[in-house]
């Protein structure tokens, strides 16, 4: 069934005879969702096959049918329990058959009737029916006439909310004088539930119905007005929140026409302020301007303004045009350096160089200064005292460990708690966009998948690209050309090469016990007296006592350990000042134990006899050169070499290279080749505190591994440092003053140097020169000439390990 439209049918049928009698066994429709009432008119789709059938036989005799609706809808084809028993007589009154077998039909309700029997029902539904009489009457009461009003009044207000009413729909209802019609009309267009609809034709009382259809449409009325209630609501809060907005606003206003800021445009003319003074380029501005626009939209409590203030901060902080005004006076360059550094001659002349060149060209693109050397030798202070001559801020950073180029060039903002790279960071602290800028232990600067921090740090260093140095967090470039970066490595070997080549290395190797007495005397005992308190007059240091401190209490390239030390002993005076006591106290060699306790390197314990299997080398470490034993020996077994102590994978392949040596040049020294077959080879190399690796060990190895076989002892006063190839040739080494002056420390007297290393012995200091003889060699026998002793007749001596007795305290 569905919506029709009446004029597309054909009429079929003539006249109406009003006066026809209904034939009181009729043909039977159900129908789904709709209940027909009296006087309705309702066009009809009807497909099902016995309601077609239902039709014909109507339109067959005289066109009376009975309609009554199914009490569900969903069935199909419902049996006579599924169909309501009260119904309403129709006719149809026109009718058009469809090609598809359906017919359209417009059919009016006559009169109400009740089934009485069911006739038949397999092809069609005939049914026998009894006429359901209403009493009408000409004189309506009172209460009657009320209860019309009122459903008059309330129809025409549900018409009205439902934009259905107008005035012929008016004058229907109040053309209508019977209460049961306007029952059935006003039900038959409201819209109600089929079994509503059902209850209502029911009531065959015409009051009782009214009365009834009263109280739908007062449901009806309630439920229209609430929901226009929820509508205007919904309304209403969206209307209230835009108009907090505009009370707001005017406020806001308000304040600004009385001069007045509040809360949140005086932190924006904060800001505003702070971004005018901190006078950015135009792009940083662009940006600070816009992010400032942002946050005036924000809520001011929301996250997101927090990250905008915090990035803000960081603008109006950093030194986008804030300089220091170079002053270089070389003279007094001079005198800063020679003040707070003893010796040292070569780099202050360089630094004094670089510093002129400054001087007549301010825009100069100079090469970059790396200081390389051990810790303590004053890199850190030399790079404060360039500062300081030029009156420029000195801030230092260590890069030491990182491999995260975002330590380098920041976070992007996107991540919670971003912040700017080290360098935007430095410079904030500086607060000049031109300070001396220092950055430590280039030389253990990692790189892994979260990028490659040396690359950053090029584009930082690079005068050609630093203009535009770019930070994440900023997202914004920012110019680092005016910046003078000074970086320091312990070692140049491990420095990115990319790096290296746009440095100027200048190495620093360490001070000799002569050089470091001075100093102590001259900078670090006066510094460490005025640090703790102390009049010069109530303090004095014997020669010896400071000779002690240097060679039994440190053992060390820098100055660190020593100062440490001397620090103590100026603060163990200081108490007994604190306690009454008077002084002057005297620091000499009895009193050190007493207050430092008992020495920590003895370096006469070198000093014992030469012994077989036992030769000294020479390392170049982090913290400076170091002497190195090597022990050899032979034990039962087949031929084997077992390698011990922390050696690295170049220190390994050169003990092997030493044994291959050895084994080919057997005859030569006096051995039976046979020796190697039932012994193994045992080479060990102490440890010490820091692992050693590298190929100048070479010849130390071959030297106590032939020792070890001719039973020959090793020159205990022989040091030596060169690689080694099969064929006993001596290959250049790197580090040789620093070895040198680690040899000093140890008490050797000789050290045997590679040929080719000759021409680095001008870089000796002369008082290292005097009291150690270098001695050039190119291949192995020259070594073994000088190292090995005559051997002497058998006395079961074993080699035994010559160790410092406390391990010295790691870099
Ligand atoms: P580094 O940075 O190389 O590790 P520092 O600059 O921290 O070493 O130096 C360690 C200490 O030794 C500092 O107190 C420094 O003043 C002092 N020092 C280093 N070299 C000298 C020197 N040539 N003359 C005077 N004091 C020095």
């Amino acid at each position: 069934m569905g919506e029709t439209d009446k004029d597309d049918l054909i009429s079929i049928i003539e006249e109406d005879d009003p006066e026809a009698t209904i034939p009181m066994v009729l043909p039977m429709m159900p129908v789904r969702d709709v209940v027909i009432f009296t006087d309705m008119l309702l066009p009809l789709f009807v497909g099902r096959e016995k309601s077609v059938n239902a039709i014909e036989e109507a339109i067959a005799k005289d066109r009376y049918l009975f309609v009554v609706t199914q009490k569900d809808p969903g069935v199909e084809n419902p049996g006579p329990e599924e169909i309501y028993q009260l119904g309403t007589v129709s006719r149809i009154l026109r009718m058009l058959k469809l090609p598809d077998g359906r017919v359209k039909a417009l059919v009016q309700g006559i009169a109400k009737a009740r089934i009485v029997k069911y006739v038949r029902k397999r092809s069609v539904f005939r049914v026998r029916i009894e006429l359901i009489e209403e009493p009408e009457s000409d004189d309506i009461d009172i209460e009657s006439e009320a209860l019309m009003r009122n459903v008059r009044e309330y129809s025409e207000k549900i018409l009205t909310l439902r934009g259905e009413y107008t005035s012929e729909v008016g004058s229907i209802l109040t053309s209508i004088d019977q209460p049961g019609r306007l029952a059935d009309l006003v039900a038959s267009n409201l819209r109600l539930k089929i079994d509503e609809a059902q209850a209502v034709i029911e009531i065959i009382d015409p009051f009782q119905r009214l009365k009834k259809v009263n109280d739908l449409l007062f449901r009806e009325v309630e439920l229209s007005a609430m929901q226009a209630k929820i509508q205007s609501e919904v309304k209403d809060e969206i209307s209230k929140s835009q108009k907090d907005y505009f009370l707001r606003e005017q406020v806001r206003a308000i304040h600004r026409e009385l001069g007045e800021l509040d809360e949140r445009s005086q932190e924006v003319e904060e800001y505003k302020g702070k971004i005018k003074r901190a006078r950015m380029p135009q792009a940083a501005k662009a940006e600070a301007d816009k992010q400032l626009r942002r946050l005036e939209q924000m809520h001011p409590d929301s996250a997101e303004s927090s990250v905008v203030r915090t990035y803000l901060d960081w603008m109006v902080e950093l030194p986008w045009s804030k300089s220091t005004t170079d002053v270089i006076d070389i003279k007094k360059a001079k005198s800063v350096l020679d003040q707070d550094h003893f010796g040292l001659e070569r780099i202050k002349d360089r630094i004094l160089e670089f510093l002129s060149v400054r001087k007549l060209n301010a825009n100069t693109k100079g090469p970059i200064l790396c200081f390389v050397g051990p810790p303590g030798v004053g890199k850190t202070s030399l790079g404060r005292a360039i500062a300081n001559a030029m009156k420029r801020k000195f801030i230092r950073i260590s890069l030491g460990g990182i491999r995260d180029e975002a330590e380098i060039r920041g976070h992007r903002r996107t991540y919670i708690g971003a912040l700017p790279g080290r360098i935007i960071q430095g410079l904030k602290q500086a607060g000049s966009n031109n300070p001396v800028f220092m950055m430590d232990e280039i030389d253990k600067l990692g790189a892994d998948f979260r990028g490659d921090p040396s690359s950053a740090l090029l584009e930082a260093l690079d005068p050609e690209q630093n203009a535009e140095f770019s930070d994440h967090y900023l997202n914004l470039s920012f110019d680092l050309s005016k910046v003078m970066f000074i970086l320091t490595a312990n070692i140049s070997d491990t420095i990115p090469s990319a790096l290296l080549d746009r440095m100027e290395v200048i190495n620093l190797s360490g001070y000799t016990e002569d050089e470091k007495k001075v100093i102590a005397k001259t900078h670090l005992i006066p510094r460490q007296i005025k640090e703790n308190g102390i009049k010069v007059k109530q303090i004095h240091f014997s020669e010896g006592a400071i000779a002690l401190v240097i060679n039994e209490y440190t053992s060390e390239a820098g100055l660190r350990n020593l100062e440490r030390e001397l620090g103590t002993l100026c603060r163990k005076v200081a108490r007994r000042i604190a306690e009454g006591e008077k002084g002057p106290f005297l620091i000499s060699r009895q009193s050190i134990e007493k207050y430092l306790g008992p020495p920590k390197y003895y370096p006469e314990m070198d000093k014992e006899e030469s012994q077989v299997g036992l030769s000294t080398g020479l390392a170049w470490t982090q913290v400076g050169g170091e002497v190195l034993y090597v022990e050899a020996s032979l034990i039962n077994g087949k031929g084997e070499m077992i390698l011990t102590g922390q050696l690295g994978e170049v220190m390994q392949e050169s003990a092997r290279a030493a044994l291959s040596y050895a084994r080919a040049n057997v005859t030569q020294f006096k051995v039976k080749d046979a020796i190697f077959e039932n012994r193994d080879i045992h080479i060990h190399v102490p440890a010490g505190a820091i692992p050693k690796d590298g190929p100048s060990a070479g010849i130390a190895m071959a030297t106590a591994l032939i020792s070890a076989l001719t039973e020959r002892p090793v020159n205990k006063d022989v040091a030596m440092t060169g690689e080694i190839t099969l064929r006993g040739r001596v290959l250049p080494i790197g580090g040789l003053k620093e070895k040198a002056l680690g040899a000093l420390r140890a008490g050797i007297t000789t050290v045997i140097i590679p040929q080719k290393n000759k021409k680095d012995l001008v870089e000796i200091p002369k008082n290292v020169k005097r009291k150690i003889k270098f001695i050039p060699v190119s291949n192995m026998d020259e070594v073994l000439a000088i190292a090995l002793e005559p051997a002497v007749p058998k006395r079961g001596r074993t080699p035994s390990a010559r160790k410092p007795v406390a391990k010295k305290p790691a870099p």
